[in-house]
C-alpha cells in the first residue's frame, strides 16, 4: 500500500497510441486521465481513441477520465507558398491579413485572426512558433503590421502567435470550440478543458454551452494568458478544475516567469478547493529518448511538492516514440517526491471557518487521520465533493471515494490521493454499511485485520451534499463475502 501514487498522470492521445499493445501498456502503467487534444485531428480519430481507451481500461479494471481539450481562439499565421521560409534577422517582414491563405513568401504571410492588426501597438514583441521567432511590431496599417525580425530562424505553415505580456482580444469559445463542444457531451467526456479564457465569463460562457449541450464534464479553466493570471482568483472559483499550460503561458510571461506563477496557482486553485492540473515539457526529451533529463525529473518532483493534482504528457505519449516508458517515468518520480515530508505534512486550514457541514467532516477526518495511525480513509459520496476536500489536505493516508455513480468515479480520478471505488450502499442495511465498504476493501487487499479507518457518510444514503459523519472503526476478521453480509452482526454506527 505504500506504493500508492497519490499524484495523478494525464496522458495525452495521438498516433502513438493507437496500437492498443502500447494503449494497455500505458495503462498499465498508471494513466489516470486520457486528454483528446482537439486542436488536432478530426472527430472520428477522437472518438475512435476514446473507445478503445474505455474499452482497455474496462479490461484492466481501471477507472480513467476522459479529458477534451478544446482548441479555442489560438492565434497562428496561415501558410507559405513553399510550407516554411528562413527568416533573417533585421529583415522586415509583414503580417498581412489581406494576403491570400497559401500566399505566403519571405516578406510576407497571412493570419487567421483578421482583428490582429487593431490589436498590437507600435513597440510590441510578436513571439512565433512558441518564443522560437521573434518580431518587433514597427508600423500597423488597418490590415497589416509590419514587423522587423529580431529573432530568426525556419518558419513554417500555421505556426502559433503570442504578444509578450498578453493583450490579445479574441473571444476565448470559437465557432469550432462550439461545435467541438456537442461532439465532447456525445462522447460523454469527463472533462472539457476551455482554452485562452481570459476571464470568469469565459468560463461560466462554456458552462451554460455544455448544459445546454446536455453534459455535465467538469470544466477545466487552462492559463495561459497573461489575462488569466490577473483575475485567477475568479476563473478557479468558477471551473471545476485549472490547468497551469505552460507553453502559451511561458511566452506570454517570459519562461524565467513560469515557475514562480506555476506555484502561486497550484497554492490558490488548492485553497479554493479545486483540483490542479501541471501541464507542457514535463518530460519533452522523452518525445525520443528512454530516459528524461535530471532538470526534467526535477521539474515533475518540485510540481509535486508545490502539490499539483496532476502532471501532464503531451506529445512524449502522443507522438512520442516512448509513451509507456515516459508514464513509467511519470509514476516513478511522482512516487519517489511523494515520500518528502513536506508532501505529507499539512497546516489544516487552523485559521479557516468552514462553511458546511460535509466541509467541516472532511477537515476533522484529515486531521485525524493525520495525527493518528490510520490505515485508509472510507468515503461514501454521490458527487465527489468530500473527498475533494479532503485531497486538499497535505498527507499520505489514501483516500478511498466509495461511489454508486460511474461519472463521479471517473471525476475522481483527477483527484490527489483519491482512489475510486465502485459501490452501492442503496440497497444495504444502513446498520451494515460501516462493515460492507471495509468488506470491500478487504476483497481488494487494502485492509487487513486490526487497521484503523476513518468512513465518513450522511444519515440519508444516495443523497448528494449531506456527509455529516465520521467513524474510526477498527477492522475486524477477515472479509464477510457479500452473501454473508446480510447476517453479519449489525455495527452499532
Ligand atoms: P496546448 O495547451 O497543448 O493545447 O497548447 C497547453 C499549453 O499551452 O501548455
Ligand atoms: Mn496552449
Amino acid at each position: 500500500m505504500s506504493l500508492l501514487r497519490r499524484t495523478k498522470i494525464v496522458v495525452t492521445l495521438g498516433p502513438s497510441l493507437d496500437d492498443p499493445d502500447v494503449l494497455k501498456r500505458v495503462i498499465a502503467e498508471g494513466a489516470d486521465v486520457f486528454r483528446a487534444n482537439f486542436s488536432h485531428g478530426t472527430h472520428e480519430t477522437h472518438e475512435q481513441r476514446i473507445t478503445m481507451v474505455r474499452e482497455l481500461a474496462k479490461q484492466a479494471q481501471k477507472i480513467v477520465a476522459i479529458l477534451v481539450d478544446l482548441q479555442g481562439p489560438k492565434i497562428r499565421i496561415a501558410r507559405f507558398k513553399n510550407k516554411k521560409i528562413q527568416l533573417q534577422e533585421g529583415q522586415p517582414f509583414v503580417l498581412d491579413t489581406t494576403l491570400g491563405e497559401d500566399e505566403g513568401t519571405e516578406h510576407a504571410v497571412s493570419l487567421d485572426y483578421k482583428h490582429l492588426p487593431h490589436d498590437v501597438s507600435v513597440g510590441d514583441t510578436l513571439l512565433l512558433d512558441d518564443g522560437r521567432i521573434v518580431m518587433r511590431v514597427e508600423q500597423t496599417e488597418a490590415d497589416r503590421i509590419n514587423c522587423r525580425v529580431m529573432v530568426s530562424g525556419e518558419l513554417s505553415n500555421n505556426k502559433g502567435i503570442n504578444r509578450l505580456g498578453g493583450g490579445l482580444s479574441a473571444e476565448a469559445l470559437t465557432d469550432k470550440d462550439r461545435a467541438d463542444i456537442l461532439v465532447a457531451a456525445r462522447l460523454k467526456a469527463d472533462y472539457i478543458a476551455v482554452s485562452f479564457p481570459r476571464h470568469a465569463d469565459d468560463i461560466k460562457e462554456a458552462r451554460t454551452l455544455l448544459k445546454a449541450a446536455g453534459c455535465s464534464a467538469g470544466i477545466i479553466a487552462k492559463i495561459e494568458r497573461t489575462e488569466a493570471v490577473m483575475h485567477i482568483e475568479e476563473i478557479i472559483r468558477v471551473s471545476d478544475a485549472i490547468m497551469v499550460a505552460r507553453g502559451d503561458l511561458g511566452v506570454e510571461l517570459g519562461d524565467a516567469e513560469l515557475p514562480g506563477v506555476q506555484k502561486q496557482i497550484i497554492h490558490q486553485a488548492r485553497s479554493l478547493n479545486k483540483p490542479v492540473i501541471t501541464a507542457t515539457q514535463m518530460l519533452e526529451t522523452m518525445t525520443y529518448n528512454t530516459i528524461p533529463t535530471r532538470a526534467e525529473v526535477s521539474d515533475v518532483a518540485n510540481a509535486v511538492l508545490d502539490g499539483t493534482d496532476a502532471v501532464m504528457l503531451s506529445q512524449e505519449t502522443a507522438v512520442g516514440k516512448y509513451p509507456d516508458k515516459a508514464v513509467a517515468a511519470m509514476n516513478r518520480i511522482c512516487l519517489s517526491a511523494e515520500k518528502n515530508p513536506s508532501a505529507k505534512i499539512s497546516r489544516h486550514r487552523l485559521e479557516v471557518h468552514f462553511k458546511y457541514v460535509d466541509e467541516a467532516i472532511a477537515m476533522a477526518t484529515m486531521y485525524t487521520a493525520n495525527h493518528l495511525d490510520i490505515k485508509a480513509i472510507i468515503t461514501l459520496t454521490e458527487s465527489g465533493t468530500t473527498p475533494l476536500w479532503m485531497s486538499r489536505i497535505k498527507s499520505s493516508i489514501p483516500i478511498y471515494g466509495l461511489s454508486r455513480h460511474a461519472a463521479t468515479q471517473r471525476r475522481m480520478a483527477l483527484y490527489r490521493g483519491v482512489y475510486p471505488i465502485p459501490f452501492d450502499a442503496t440497497h444495504l442495511d444502513r446498520r451494515l454499511l460501516n462493515q460492507a465498504a471495509v468488506a470491500e476493501l478487504q476483497q481488494r487487499g487494502i485492509l487487513m485485520e486490526g487497521d484503523l479507518v476513518i468512513i465518513t457518510k450522511g444519515d440519508l444514503i444516495g443523497v448528494h451534499g449531506k456527509t455529516n459523519s465520521m467513524k474510526i472503526y477498527t477492522v475486524s476478521r477477515t472479509a464477510p463475502s457479500r452473501k454473508e453480509d446480510a447476517s453479519a452482526q449489525p455495527d452499532a454506527s
